[in-house]
């Protein structure tokens, strides 16, 4: 028996709580996890709440990553004690995930921890630090070196925002962080970012191209954020778009594509191929701050992880959560 943070769909409604389950709950898969951490990511957030259907079969266990230890492997490239860390691939979303302290996967999803970090370290980066990897190296692929100008990161209190303004000060680029939580300045400021701008700048309908001041872009944010950082990207510059936390649309035009040569770049986490999900965790490893992680991240229990979704969605979290499965 053990704890999971289970998520129902049936006449009596739509709810999620921690109950005790046999393993026989478990999906098929031939790798068993011991899960010691997992985290509240802003899908995860949708899940629990239900507040956008993102749930494709009931009961469920949620939670759309963890890190653990291998309990028993069917598959030679894992065995028992290995650490391991899952993002995506629709677990907490189709398949039961990991808010448990046990979960049960395909071989192919999991990545080996990188050596330098902790289970816990792991999940302090989580889904919403590995995307922001996703987007730094999108960057650093179009050749935005460090120099090259100011980089816009939105949602800068946000997982993927705090994450990527960590890595890209980090790495030596003039980071400039947009947030609604302007009382929160000083605290991006200690992440690295060099100026602190209110998203009200960014957030409302706005001309098809602006002043140019952005070599490069992270946005997590979409709608008319998205359209204003790409009216707002200097020539040749790139712009990366991974989330929707302002809105799912993309209300821009073509002027800063055909008259800039801006390039926007897509950024999927949970499909990726092993090829691009290693060399991420790799560099997260290698790159990342990790003082300055533990310094964005707040510890709850598997019981708290009902309420962290309610709050990521109101914009009440900041920085990343990590939850401790057996607590
Ligand atoms: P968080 O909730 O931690 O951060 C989102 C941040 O966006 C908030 O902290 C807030 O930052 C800002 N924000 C919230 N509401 C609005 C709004 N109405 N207008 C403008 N800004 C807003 O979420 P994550 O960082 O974990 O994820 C961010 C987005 O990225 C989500 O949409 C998520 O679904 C997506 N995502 C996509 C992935 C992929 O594979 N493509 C993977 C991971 C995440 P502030 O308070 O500083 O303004």
């Amino acid at each position: 028996m053990f704890k999971a943070l289970v998520i129902e769909k049936d006449a009596a409604g739509y709810r999620a709580g921690v109950q005790t389950v046999d393993d026989s709950a478990l999906p098929a898969g031939d790798v068993l996890v011991r899960v010691e951490w997992s985290t509240v990511n802003y899908k995860d957030g949708l899940a629990i709440t239900g507040k956008s259907p993102v749930l494709r079969s009931f009961p469920l266990h949620a939670g759309i990553d963890f890190a653990g230890v291998v309990e028993a492997s069917e598959d030679p490239r894992f065995k028992p004690g290995d650490r391991v860390v899952l993002n995506g691939w629709g677990v907490g979303e189709s398949h039961s995930g990991g808010l448990a302290q046990k979960a049960r996967v395909k071989a192919d999803w999991l990545v080996p921890l990188p050596d330098g970090l902790t289970t816990r370290q792991a999940m302090a980066i989580g889904t919403a630090g590995y995307t922001a990897m996703l987007s730094v190296l999108a960057l650093e692929r179009h050749g935005l070196l460090p120099g090259a100008g100011d980089i816009l990161v939105t949602g800068a209190n946000g997982g993927v925002g705090s994450v990527a303004i960590t890595l890209l000060a980090g790495m030596g680029h003039r980071v400039v962080a947009s947030t609604g939580r302007i009382e929160e300045a000083e605290h991006l400021k200690a992440l690295g970012a060099a100026e602190v701008i209110d998203r009200a700048e960014l957030s409302a309908p706005g001309k098809p191209l602006g002043k140019e001041r952005w070599a490069g872009v992270v946005d997590s944010v979409g709608s008319h954020t998205l359209a204003n950082a790409c009216a707002g990207t200097r020539y040749g510059g790139a712009v990366t778009a991974c989330g929707l936390a302002q809105g799912l649309d993309f209300p821009g035009s073509v002027a800063p594509f055909i008259l800039r040569g801006i390039t926007l770049y897509g950024i999927d986490s949970v499909m990726a191929k092993p090829s691009v999900r290693m060399p991420a965790w790799e560099r997260l490893a290698r790159d990342l701050d990790l003082a300055k992680l533990e310094a964005l991240t707040r510890e709850i229990t598997l019981e708290q992880a009902v309420q962290a979704g309610t709050d990521i969605l109101a914009g009440r979290v900041r920085g990343r959560l990590v939850v401790d499965v057996n607590r």
